[in-house]
């Protein structure tokens, strides 16, 4: 049997509770601890895929094809292993399985209610998980803030099952610095437990989130008042690098206390490799700046992954990435003197038409200016219709994306992925193999002709345009399996590499991304 850990957030949502949960389960993972994350969403919606990525933040895609909420970007990087779609309950996937089940007749005859119908079918989910996975523990993070309708059902069936299994709740708060008293509040906790306690739910574990670590005064009154022991108050103040969290929450005993509360044994902690990395990324030994070139430039958390990804390579290799995220509107009006100052570009992944002819001019201006050059999915896309236009001489070339009439759709949707229009279903999505090259740089990069990232896209380069690009010197060095889709193009130049894939999505903080390595690495390199 599994033993269980639930997190649950109180007072503001975005406090990091991914974040933190993703830390706990790193330091019982270090202690030889078989961890499976969880994560419950309230929202209606099935997957987080058709959310715009400025309301919800990115869409962090699976290698089995999920496309679920970014916290499990942060499960992947903290604990180096794959996640499972199933692994994202939301409100909208578990009503349809239940609805499904009352069409079949398997509730024979009964009125299906939310308790027992729905708590149960959340139950049986997080327990069916936790079998499969052979999991020693399982850490459920239940999205949202407590006090939200949302979450209810989740927070139900976790009143629920810890009447019935073994299990440790920890709850993550703010507590806010009143400046006019000089002094951490931690009223806003005690009522965030007081909602809690008013749903059956009683904490183990307060987390609180604050400025500067709590002070002595502050984790007396969460104790006292939220009736927790004192050693059970844990703080978790801001950091300027999100891989010092575990090594906090390791320093605060978060680990012991939950080992101590589920009263169960394990392994000594070891995370000195990791500690050295984070020590290592604090002495960079070199700085370089990255231009992300996208469009959702108005909230941080849409290129989540790359920008991860860049500082996992920045770790390993002592170079510190400081990231420019660029409208490329703003390039279509001004030109690319924003871009003069950057020793690397990047073009990621997007979809629509909004900012895209500066896209293919900021791939015009590194191709003709040997400066580092990452295409990402779309990114790819634009590299190759700059390459048709500026170089093929097939001016009017396009995508049938942005231009659904164009003479010359060298981007366009393959018969396959044509005429599915039910959302969710149309994209390529997920982990793909893909041959590369003898001796490409690609090859060489990732050291093997046989690797597998992952996708999410619905349009291809067009295989007729293949030979046409390659007889004016763009190599096709990485397609599909069986040959057909250009997965990876290069040309001769410092790094000028697209990628029809999402590599940022296998990068983690032990073992970063090998593109991502090989890219920050010619930023630097003359
Ligand atoms: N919009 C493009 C497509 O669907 C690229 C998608 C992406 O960059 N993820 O093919």
């Amino acid at each position: 049997m599994p033993e269980w850990i639930f997190v649950t957030g109180g007072v503001l949502s975005g406090l990091g509770k991914g974040l933190t949960s993703a830390s706990i389960a790193k330091l019982l993972q270090s202690r030889g601890l078989k961890v499976t994350p969880i994560k419950c969403d309230g929202y209606l919606n099935v997957d987080p895929g058709t959310m715009n990525p400025i309301e919800h933040g990115e869409v962090f895609v699976q290698d089995d094809g999920g496309e679920v909420d970014m916290d499990f970007g942060h499960y992947e990087r903290f604990l180096g292993k794959n996640t499972k779609f199933r692994w994202n309950l939301t409100s909208g996937k578990v009503f349809k399985k239940v609805i499904e089940k009352e069409r079949n007749g398997d509730f024979l005859g009964k009125t299906v209610q939310m308790i027992p119908h729905v708590t149960d079918e959340v139950k049986k989910w997080f327990r069916d998980i936790a079998e499969e996975e052979e999991s020693d523990i399982v850490i459920v993070e239940i999205g949202g803030t407590v006090g939200d309708m949302e979450n209810q059902l989740f927070l139900e069936a976790t009143r629920q099952l810890r009447n019935e299994e073994n299990s440790v709740h920890i709850h993550l708060t703010l507590v806010p610095y009143l400046e006019t008293v000089g002094e951490q509040k931690t009223k806003p906790t005690q009522h965030s437990v007081k909602q809690l306690r008013a749903l059956g739910l009683k904490p183990d574990i307060i987390i609180g989130r604050s400025e500067e670590k709590l002070d002595k005064s502050s984790r007396e009154k969460i104790s006292l008042f939220c009736d927790v022991k004192k050693e059970n108050v844990i703080s978790n103040p801001n950091v300027d690098n999100i891989y010092r969290v575990p090594l906090i929450l390791g320093e605060e005993g978060a680990d012991v206390q939950v080992l101590k509360e589920l009263g169960i044994d394990a392994e000594e902690r070891n995370m000195e490799k990791w500690r050295e990395l984070v020590e290592k990324m604090n002495k960079p030994s070199s700085r370089v700046k990255i231009g992300l070139c996208g469009k959702y430039t108005d909230m941080d958390d849409s290129y989540v992954s790359i920008e991860e990804a860049l500082k996992h390579a920045g770790a390993h290799l002592g170079i510190k990435p400081d990231i420019e995220i660029i409208d490329t509107e703003s390039i279509e009006e001004n030109g690319t003197e924003v871009l003069k100052d950057k020793d690397g570009i990047i073009i990621p992944g997007g979809f629509g038409t909004r900012g895209v002819e500066g896209k293919i001019k900021t791939a015009k201006y590194c191709r003709e200016n040997n400066i580092p050059l990452l295409g990402i999915c779309f990114g790819l896309q634009m590299m190759v219709i700059e390459y048709l236009r500026n170089v093929c001489g097939i001016e009017n070339a396009n995508s049938t994306e942005i231009d659904e009439g164009t003479e010359n759709p060298v981007v366009k949707q393959l018969p396959e992925q044509e005429g599915i229009d039910k959302k969710g279903g149309t994209m390529r999505l997920g982990g793909f193999e893909a041959k590369l090259k003898n001796n490409s740089q690609v090859a060489n990069i990732y050291g093997s002709e046989k690797i597998k990232e992952r996708h999410r896209h619905r349009y291809e380069v067009n295989p007729d345009y293949h030979d046409l690009l390659e007889d004016n010197g763009l190599i096709i060095s990485g397609t599909s399996k069986d040959g057909l889709l250009a997965e990876f193009i290069e040309i001769d130049h410092r790094f000028y590499i697209g990628t029809q894939a999402h590599p940022e999505f296998t990068s983690r903080f032990e073992k970063p991304n090998p593109i991502y390595r090989s890219f920050l690495q010619s930023t630097k390199e003359w």
